[in-house]
């Protein structure tokens, strides 16, 4: 059985004395809850001091980018050694903003997912569509060309030893969230998408669903078949509005679901 996992991505935010607050209201909350894999990715002047917050607290740190190549006259970029050597697990790859603000193209997006399995990290893969191509029926398309790319530089192994996130563009800080059933179908497709290649890899790699995942949405959102936790922005930023979504993740909560 897949863990349920919850990513914060804290975008650009935070600071030192925010940070610590943050961090000092969470993890105490967070050490009570069972069967959930918590990690938070704040910017990377924070991962250092991160670090040091988290350390015994079984919450991973990650980042939320990586450049396509480990070193050299790249000014302004970040290595996956590097990440590494502050004490990341995840890094985040192809989010939509890196996508949309940056120009990032699915062969970047796919040689830094390289890049982070190489420096040892764990890509978690941004996938989702914009509101024009979902309106125009394109959206199984869109997430399937950006797997694909991923898989062609990668392999199916390759993107297994990842964690795929599934982010409709139009619900990322929009406060408009994809609806279970929707989510959940998107996500049933991505599964079924790796298991042409690699039956037992689709079972194995944790989908992830985001966009606007909110105290209130996440039970609905996280009790769907193929959905196995969230990546977590504006409300990975309040530590209450973060515990309830990791709390909805954790398996008790799915059994009361069950069992009401
Ligand atoms: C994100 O940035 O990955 C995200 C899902 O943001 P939000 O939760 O704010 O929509």
């Amino acid at each position: 059985m897949r863990r349920k996992r919850v990513i914060g991505n804290w975008k650009m935010n935070g600071g030192l004395a925010a940070n610590r607050r943050l961090l000092d209201e969470l993890l105490p909350q967070l050490a009570a809850l069972q069967g959930v894999e918590v990690a938070v990715c704040p910017p990377f002047p924070y991962l250092a001091q991160v670090a040091a917050l988290l350390e015994g607290s079984g919450v991973a740190l990650g980042a939320q980018d990586l450049y396509t190549v480990e070193k050299g006259a790249f000014t302004g970029e970040v290595g996956g050694g590097m990440l590494r050597e502050l004490g990341c697990r995840f890094v985040l790859v192809g989010h939509s903003e890196r996508r949309s603000l940056f120009g990032e193209c699915d062969e970047v997006v796919a040689e830094k997912f390289a890049m982070a399995l190489r420096a040892g990290l764990v890509p978690v893969l941004c996938v989702g569509e914009t509101l024009a191509q979902r309106r125009q029926g394109q959206t199984e398309q869109v997430v399937s060309a950006q797997l694909q790319a991923v898989l062609r530089r990668s392999g199916i192994q390759g993107l297994a030893a990842g964690v795929i996130a599934y982010e409709p563009v139009w619900a990322i800080g929009s406060g408009e969230t994809a609806s279970p059933e929707q989510a959940q179908a998107v996500h049933r497709h991505i599964r079924a998408l790796l298991g042409e290649f690699d039956r037992a890899c689709a079972a194995a790699t944790p989908l992830l669903y985001g966009g606007s995942v909110k105290a209130d949405n996440a039970s609905a959102l996280f009790a769907q078949l193929d959905i196995d936790g969230g990546l977590i922005g504006g409300a990975s930023l309040e530590a209450a509005s973060f515990l309830a979504i990791c709390q909805a993740a954790s398996p008790r909560q799915e059994q009361e679901r069950a069992q009401p």
